[in-house]
């Protein structure tokens, strides 16, 4: 389970991570008293399970007080890849002197847990990764021997923090560098969490270490662990995938925008390859899992065609378990209550496919294709989500 930023930094808080003064705010209104609490300048926030909100305009500096509600309104109005912003953080605002970059991660190919340091962090972290991969650390830590004092000043080291005043109480940045990293690595322990990434990690003008953003991933298998924790998985409705997980739906929000729904997994993930591989971009993975029932299909679509970035919508399912009609049934009963203004294509075969496709046939409905089999449909969804982009950018023109 991925937290939003400011749930993470509560747990940073807790851990003794340095963080600074912020407030939730879900309005304008709040957005402006929390900023009056605070003090200016602030920095307000979309709090979206994504990254890159610093790029996609998320991230706003506010240095006079009548900014502050106009920043929020217009955040709060934003989808940043496909997730509607429902709160902004506002934080205290910090002069920043260095921005690096500190994650811990449970990396498949350590099979264990990872340390991962770069003095260069920041915005454009992806990029430095590529374009010198050299400039991060990557030191592997034992789970059983934890995290070693020499590991720690590596990173120290690596970070050349020497010409760095030291904060105001005298703490050198060095120091308050190495408290971070251990800091980090209990919580990563402690909240069983596959992935505590801070990003930036700040050196202030004034000498400070602190912490300006927070990515903490849960392992769900550990949720029984955490019960506050659990109980806002579960209470998270105005989220995407803790909608389609009450559904029982496996999903994970994409970036691209042909919305998919299949059923297993690997037909799903081949069907998104098929996609890149036609020069589309899926929205979304959404299995709906064997036996699936048409209640549970309408869920399905809700949840994808809820990211509002969807160009054409594509269904194939090999019914094995699942019965194609009552995919199509699932799939009519949407249609019915809402038209869709994308093109919608449709792949059944397997069990029941021929009742299925000739439901779908029957309901005659305008923008719905039957494709004869997987590749057409591949083929007819890219075409489809081209065309309706390209009628899009031409209404808005
Ligand atoms: P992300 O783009 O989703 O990773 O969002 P971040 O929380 O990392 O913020 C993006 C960028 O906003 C950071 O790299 C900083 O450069 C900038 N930023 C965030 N907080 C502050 C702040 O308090 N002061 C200043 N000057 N910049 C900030
Ligand atoms: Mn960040």
């Amino acid at each position: 389970m991925d937290l939003l930023e400011h749930r993470g930094k509560s747990l940073f808080a807790g851990a003794g991570l340095p963080v600074l003064p912020s407030r939730v705010a879900g309005s304008p209104a709040q957005a402006q008293a929390a900023a009056g609490e605070l003090g200016l300048p602030v920095v307000v926030k979309a709090q979206v399970k994504s990254g890159g909100r610093g790029k996609a305009g998320g991230i706003r500096l506010c240095r006079a007080e009548g900014e502050v509600a106009a920043a929020a309104a217009d955040i709060l109005a934003m989808s940043i890849r496909g997730q509607a912003v429902t709160c902004v953080l506002v934080e205290q605002a910090v002069e920043i002197a260095r921005e690096l970059y500190l994650a811990i991660s449970s990396s498949r190919a350590q099979r264990g847990p990872l340390l991962i340091f770069s003095a260069e962090g920041g915005v454009d972290i992806e990029e430095v990764a590529r374009r010198d991969p050299g400039a991060l650390v990557r030191t592997p830590v034992d789970p059983l021997l934890g995290l070693c004092d020499y590991q720690v000043r590596d990173v120290v080291t690596a970070a050349t923090l020497d010409a760095e005043p030291a904060a105001p109480d005298g703490t050198p940045a060095k120091q308050s560098l190495a408290g971070v990293v251990r800091a980090l690595w209990r919580l990563y322990l402690d909240a069983d969490a596959t992935l505590c990434e801070i990003n930036p990690l700040v050196v202030t003008a004034a000498g400070e270490v602190v912490c300006l953003d927070s990515k903490v991933t849960i392992d769900d298998n550990a949720l029984y662990r955490h019960a506050d924790l659990k109980a806002e998985a579960e209470a998270g409705t105005e989220d995407r995938e803790a909608r389609a997980r009450k559904a029982g739906l496996a999903f994970v929000a994409l970036d691209g925008d042909i919305g998919v729904l299949g059923n297993g997994a690997g037909l799903v993930m081949s069907t998104i390859d098929q996609i890149a591989a036609a020069g589309g971009s899926a929205a979304d993975f959404c299995d709906i899992g064997g036996g699936a029932r048409a209640e549970v299909v309408a869920a399905a679509l809700d949840v994808i065609l809820s990211a509002g970035t969807v160009s054409a919508l594509l269904v194939s399912i090999f019914g094995g378990i699942t019965r194609c009609d009552e995919v199509a049934r699932g799939l009519l009963q949407v249609l019915a209550q809402a038209r869709l203004d994308v093109p919608v294509v449709v792949r059944l075969d397997g069990n029941a496919a021929g009742e299925g496709r000739a439901l779908l046939a029957d309901a005659r409905l305008p923008g719905l294709t039957v494709a004869a089999g997987a590749a057409e449909a591949v083929r007819l969804a890219v075409a489809g989500a081209a065309a309706q982009a390209c009628a899009d950018s031409r209404r808005e023109d």
